[in-house]
């Protein structure tokens, strides 16, 4: 057995003890969801649990983020993220600890519902049961344990906030940075992947211009729906016609608005678009696609003004890093056996990246399941996984309590203690 392998059967050893506030804590939390960069109960939730485990805490870094160090003597750094923002999705899970509730958002009249419909409710509740047990053994190893709770990762600027907040002074020098999501899945695996694993993604917001006229005299007008239909038409060939059949990338044009009535002819189109990459070179060269379709569209329809287009909604690619996914891969096939896999490329994508990025280290993100391991075998058997297996964002997405707790407390353990076993 390695010293990192019996540091981690020493640490988790008190995993049963853990077991009962977690479930509480997740269940409660799973309650009581908040929106990003409103994450102000959960924020102090987290900050009163990591003083109890014995950790420097500092709270409200970029907004509600928070920052737990523990200090344990000589040896490396090891960074540990978790997201604790919630969704406006009105829950259907019909689970007893169902979320009820609701928030105002700025550009909605009415309150909106909040649902952990990603499952940050799991990170936040698996970290904190990760630094409770890390404290709790320290006689095992040797370092610092920087538990880092974020807010706002569904908009993509969480990360990035407490960046700009000062969090490379705050945490000083880190060796690696870890984080891991709950996802569809049979509970209790835990999937590696080295190299890129999450999309960058990107939206734009592109306004056409055209001439308003009376529908009756197309003559008299720069027709703005025309335009924008050939330019969705020429999108189809970015991914299709311009990158290579084994790089992978998705453009979507997810929304189109122009005109007001049959017999007008409006003055202006908006499209909105969003982008799917999985390294920066294919990222920038589908958005200097994307730029010179719709300004030639434009000029080939005798638009009166240059186009505006505006990114928004940005994400990072997520790129694990060969070195450290081989490290933390190896620590769980020693722990979790078969049940250590490899994650497939994912479609979705995350901000974490930004903070091990800002902070010059390296970095892996690892999944973990969070289906009922029956009902999703039984979905494999029957081809119906995307169909029946409720995915992050959907209202029935409801992972099971356990063994999912279990395996990402142990996942993070096991992965800290890669670099921190004595
Ligand atoms: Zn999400
Ligand atoms: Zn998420």
């Amino acid at each position: 057995m390695s010293s990192s392998a019996s540091a981690a059967t020493a640490v988790l050893s008190g995993l049963g003890a853990c077991r009962p506030w977690q479930e509480d804590f997740y269940r409660h939390l799973h309650q009581h969801p908040e929106l990003s960069h409103q994450e102000t109960q959960t924020a102090a939730a987290v900050a009163h649990r990591l003083r109890g485990s014995g950790y420097q805490v500092t709270e409200g870094v970029g907004g509600t983020g928070v920052v737990g160090i523990l200090r344990n003597g000589d040896g490396p750094s090891v960074l540990l993220r978790a997201d604790m923002d919630a969704l406006p999705v009105q829950e259907a899970t019909g689970l007893a600890y169902a979320s009820t509730a609701q928030a105002s958002v700025e550009d909605a009249a009415e309150a909106v519902p909040v649902m952990h419909a990603c499952g940050h409710d799991v990170h936040v509740t698996c970290l904190l049961g990760a630094a409770d047990l890390l404290a709790g053994h320290r006689d095992a190893w040797g370092g610092t344990v920087v538990a880092l709770f974020q807010p706002a990762e569904e908009l993509g600027d969480g990360a990035r906030r407490m960046v700009e907040d000062g969090l490379a002074g705050l945490v000083g020098s880190v060796d690696v940075a870890l984080a891991q999501h709950v996802l569809p899945g049979v509970a209790g695996t835990v999937g590696t992947r080295p190299g890129a694993v999450l999309s960058a993604a990107d939206s734009l917001r592109v306004t056409v211009h055209g001439r308003g006229a009376h529908g009756s005299m197309p003559q008299a007008a720069v027709d703005p729906v025309v335009l924008a239909a050939m330019i969705v038409v020429r999108l189809q060939t970015v991914v299709s016609r311009e990158l290579a059949p084994t790089t992978p990338a998705v453009l979507t044009v997810g929304s189109i608005r122009a005109g007001t009535k049959s017999n007008v002819i409006g003055d202006h189109a908006v499209l909105e678009l969003n982008v799917r990459t999985y390294d920066e070179q294919t990222r920038a060269a589908v958005l200097d696609a994307v730029r010179r379709i719709v300004v030639a569209e434009c000029q080939a329809s005798g638009s009166p003004a240059e186009p505006d287009l505006e990114l928004f909604d940005r994400f990072p690619p997520t790129v694990n890093d060969a070195a450290t996914t081989e490290r933390v891969r190896a620590a769980f096939a020693a722990h979790f056996g078969e049940l250590a896999t490899e994650l497939p490329l994912q479609s979705a994508s995350e901000d974490f990246s930004d903070l091990p990025t800002a902070l010059g280290v390296p970095y892996t993100y690892w999944g973990i399941g969070g289906s009922d391991p029956d009902a999703y075998r039984a979905a494999v058997e029957a081809g119906t996984v995307a169909q029946d297996v409720p995915v992050n964002h959907s209202p029935f997405f409801a992972p099971v309590v356990q063994p999912t707790l279990d395996t990402g407390t142990s996942a993070l353990v096991v992965a800290a203690l890669a670099w921190l076993g004595r």
